[in-house]
């Protein structure tokens, strides 16, 4: 039999059912894979409460009360919080913070019987694209040490990708599953905004904030987002009233006569020729399943940096001014009065990357700079929405890349925050538009590095995306390649 950790969830679930594993033994395998904690891809991780959780996995198991996932392990990105682990969100701020309770998201994956492994490192409060902004120290990509593994839930795909964890949660701002499933070479899908609850989610930006599962095939994830989705309205004001439903149930279909649409903007001079190279065969492949390719046109692509760095930072300065050293995380040990505590709390427990956005934020939202930049911002913003409906009267899904290059270098970007911003030019679009998106593997790049195809769908579409991934991960096997380098 494959060794366990080589399995997937869509695998573990049936040996689970069939009593041929126990969630114990399954539980005791993982936590193995973690120990040394490789890539540093884990803020938290407690034995004892795993087993906790697969120990009534296995009772559930044995008296016939078992979820569709019982047994099966998944970890958590650190931005959701959780009874059972430290909830940091990658800063010093939330230092040994612990939740009363768990996030919307987590407890739903824990009734379907899911068993956490623990908490997944990630850039601080979600903000950056190379993972390298965590307080607690960067990830490094299972591909190849020196190498970042994308960000902002640079810990889940590290983690997926090494195999520490069949499955985990991540969350997309603006791009943050889609670029690491990208970097580390796995599967990831960020929802319709609002499918998934925010409740219990560290808040970046509230506007774009959403949760997503990233694991190494669209089958899994399909699993995954089953139970993640589905409205949570007395707690989640923006959660939309739309039903769960079975995603899984709709990897069924074929290409035949799909329309995808080639955004020529995400073939710009800048896109990297390995990873075009990638892509375009990706391109083909769809088509010999049936699939058309459809020129599509997005103008505004390279206005949603400008306008994601005014809006992101926008609500950031607003949703990280409860963090003032009051009722939770980091205070100051001297101070001259409360003025002074909230200062130095502030000064202390934020990162460098994050005090940066909160500046840039109060700078837009101030009078007399709120009309310059931040309406402008919002006004485009819609423009941005628009033209994404005016593409779907000519396709099904869009497809393009993730990102313009394959991971990058440990460290080449940590001191220019503008060349991170610009390599999320792909996925800004979409998160502005709050559109369903996900990233799938598409082979290797220079220096065999993943690279990651992006689909984009209309709203609530996500069972039509996950069926173009399975579909196409019926015929390749980019998405079953491991990393060769030594964790
Ligand atoms: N890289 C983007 C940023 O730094 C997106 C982050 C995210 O999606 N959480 O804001």
């Amino acid at each position: 039999m494959t060794e366990l950790h080589n399995l997937g969830v869509a695998e573990l679930a049936a040996l689970l059912k069939n009593k041929e594993v126990s969630a114990v033994d399954v539980a005791t395998r993982f936590l193995a894979r973690c120990g040394g904690n490789p890539h540093h891809a884990f803020l938290d991780i407690d034995s004892e409460a795993t087993l906790a959780q697969a120990r009534a996995s296995d009772a559930k198991l044995a008296n016939g009360t078992a979820g569709p996932l019982e047994g099966v392990p998944v970890a958590h990105k650190d931005v959701f919080v959780t009874r059972d682990f430290a909830t940091t969100a990658g800063s010093k701020m939330l230092s040994g913070y612990r939740s009363p309770f768990d996030a919307t998201v987590v407890a739903r994956l824990r009734d379907a019987g899911m068993v956490s492994l623990g908490k997944l490192n990630c850039d601080e409060f979600a903000m950056g694209s190379s993972n390298e902004n965590s307080a607690y120290g960067a990830v490094t990509n299972p591909w190849n040490a020196s190498y970042v593994p994308g960000g902002s839930s640079g810990g889940s795909a590290a983690a997926v990708a090494a195999r520490l964890t069949p499955a985990a949660t991540g969350t997309d701002t603006g791009g943050s599953i889609r670029q690491p499933a990208a970097f580390c070479g796995i599967t990831g899908i960020k929802p319709t905004y609002g499918r998934a609850s925010r409740y219990g989610m560290v808040a970046f930006a509230s506007s774009l904030d959403q949760a997503g599962p990233m694991a190494r095939s669209a089958e899994d994830c399909a699993l995954l987002l089953n139970a993640m989705c589905g409205p949570d309205l007395d707690r989640d004001s923006t959660s939309l009233n739309v039903g769960a439903e079975n995603f899984s149930a709709h990897l069924v279909k074929s290409l035949q006569g799909l329309r995808v649409g080639v955004p020529h903007e995400f073939f710009s001079d800048g896109l990297a020729a390995d990873v075009r190279g990638a892509i375009d065969a990706a391109l083909k492949q769809l088509q010999s399943q049936g699939a058309t390719l459809v020129p599509i046109s997005l103008p505004r692509t390279e206005l949603s940096i400008p306008v994601y760095y005014i809006i992101a930072p926008a609500e950031a300065s607003s949703n990280l001014s409860r963090f003032d050293g009051v009722k939770f995380g980091h205070r100051a040990k001297d101070f001259a009065d409360l003025t002074d505590m909230y200062k130095k709390t502030r000064a202390e427990g934020f990162g460098d990357e994050v005090k940066r956005r909160i500046m840039t934020g109060a700078y837009v939202l101030s009078h007399g700079y709120y009309d310059a930049y931040y309406l402008q911002a919002q006004k485009i913003r819609r423009m941005i929405a628009d033209d994404f409906q005016r593409a779907f009267a000519d396709c099904d899904v869009i497809a393009g890349p993730v990102a313009p290059t394959t991971a990058w270098k440990l460290g080449d970007k940590a001191d220019d925050p503008v060349a991170n911003y610009l390599a999320d030019i792909f996925t800004l679009p979409a998160s502005l538009a709050g559109l369903p998106c996900m990233s799938v593997p598409v082979g290797l790049g220079d220096g065999g590095m993943p690279v990651g195809l992006q689909l984009i769908g209309n709203y609530l579409q996500e069972a039509r995306l996950l069926n173009v991934a399975h579909q196409f991960q019926l015929t390749t096997d980019h998405h079953t390649q491991q990393p060769g380098a030594a964790a």
